[in-house]
């Protein structure tokens, strides 16, 4: 059992059933992300395994002892806010020492924690300053200062990055990973983009009302979908999936028909669909994988031009060259990489793959 874990987490808030029997066990020292659509209970997650939330059933375990009945203060848990107001009238250091001052800690011990975390968020230049004088990124370097800065068991997050703009997120999401390594803390974020989830994350549980879809690292949850959901869900753009039976060797759609590989274990004439990655699918004749459609739209994405390609009456979405160019209704044959490909069950959504 890992430093935190949640066992079969049941909440609910009038009709709304906000918990469905979560279970997630956080690995020590592991960067653990919960992602999941608006609304789908991650932060009631986080605070029912802070002991914020009453739960209706299930159990919250720390360091392999249950702590379910245990106030949030005899946690050790950091809970860590979107929003995470500054004192006004205090400098960075004062407002980095606060959580320290309160644990009566030593002046000499104070000055040493504020130092190594202010090294590693590179604030040390603004220690002196009060939140009037800095901008938003540096508030919210030294509001993560703040938090950091103690030694809990675990450190949960809430949407941290939510208020900043895209280049200082992105800028933060190296650094959280890099702040994760050098403190080997335990880390539980929650977050409802994948991108953010893909690329800090060490292990992934992807939640959708109340249900824990899966749990994995990041190349297991993108390339090892446990259901139709979850590859929709994670990924950008959002895999391509195709209508389908199997018919003995072959796969048909609607109006294609594709070798069936041989991974593709379904029964002849049950309902499927075919999920296809955008960068497994070129427009290029190449094989027998390939198959007939016409050209819908094109969205050019600067290093990338997605392509839109109308088959049947469904979108296929092609990753191509920058420099591709086409008319809308220019026919065209695209080839997929059936080895990357994911078969899923109409009916259950369930991988087959
Ligand atoms: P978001 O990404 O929008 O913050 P979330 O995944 O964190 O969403 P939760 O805040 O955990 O979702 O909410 C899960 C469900 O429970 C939602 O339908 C929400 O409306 C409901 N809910 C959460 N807290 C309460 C509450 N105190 N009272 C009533 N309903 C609540």
């Amino acid at each position: 059992m890992g430093t935190v874990a949640a066992h079969g987490l049941r909440k609910s808030f009038g009709k709304v059933q906000a918990l469905d029997g979560v279970t997630l066990d956080v690995p020590d020292g592991s960067f653990f992300v919960v992602l999941g659509p608006s609304g789908a209970g991650k932060t009631t997650t986080l605070r029912a395994i802070a002991g914020l939330e009453k739960l209706d059933a299930g159990s919250v375990h720390l360091d392999g002892r249950d702590a379910t009945g245990d106030a949030p203060a005899d946690r050790d848990l950091a809970m860590v806010f979107q929003s995470y107001a500054l004192y006004p009238k205090l400098t960075a250091y004062e407002n980095i020492a606060s959580p320290l001052r309160a644990r009566r800690c030593s002046s000499s011990e104070i000055a040493a924690a504020v130092e190594r975390m202010s090294s590693l968020l590179h604030i040390e230049r603004l220690l002196q300053r009060r939140p009037a004088q800095m901008s938003g990124g540096e508030m919210q370097r030294v509001a993560l200062a703040r938090a950091l800065v103690r030694s809990p068991r675990a450190f949960l997050m809430d949407e941290p990055l939510t208020n900043l703009d895209l280049k200082l997120r992105v800028e933060m999401r190296t650094e959280l990973t890099r702040i994760h390594r050098s403190l080997g803390a335990t880390f539980i974020y929650v977050t409802n983009d994948q991108v953010e989830a893909l690329s800090m994350a060490d292990q992934v549980a992807v939640l959708k009302e109340g249900k824990v879809q899966q749990v994995g690292t990041p190349a297991e949850v993108y390339e090892r979908p446990a259901n139709q959901w979850v590859a929709g869900f994670v990924g950008s753009p959002h895999i391509s999936l195709l209508a389908c039976r199997a018919e003995g060797d072959r796969l048909v759609g609607e109006s294609w028909t594709l070798p069936r590989p041989r991974w593709a274990m379904a029964e002849d004439g049950r309902p499927l669909l075919l999920g296809l990655r955008a960068e497994n699918v070129s427009i290029e004749q190449r094989g027998d994988a390939s198959l007939p459609g016409e050209l819908y739209g094109l969205e050019p994405l600067g290093d990338r031009t997605v392509v839109d390609v109308r088959v049947g009456t469904e979108i296929l979405k092609v990753k191509a060259r920058p420099t591709v160019t086409g008319v809308p209704g220019e026919r065209l044959q695209v080839t997929v990489d059936l080895d990357r490909a994911h078969l899923f069950d109409a009916d259950t959504g369930l991988s087959l793959s």
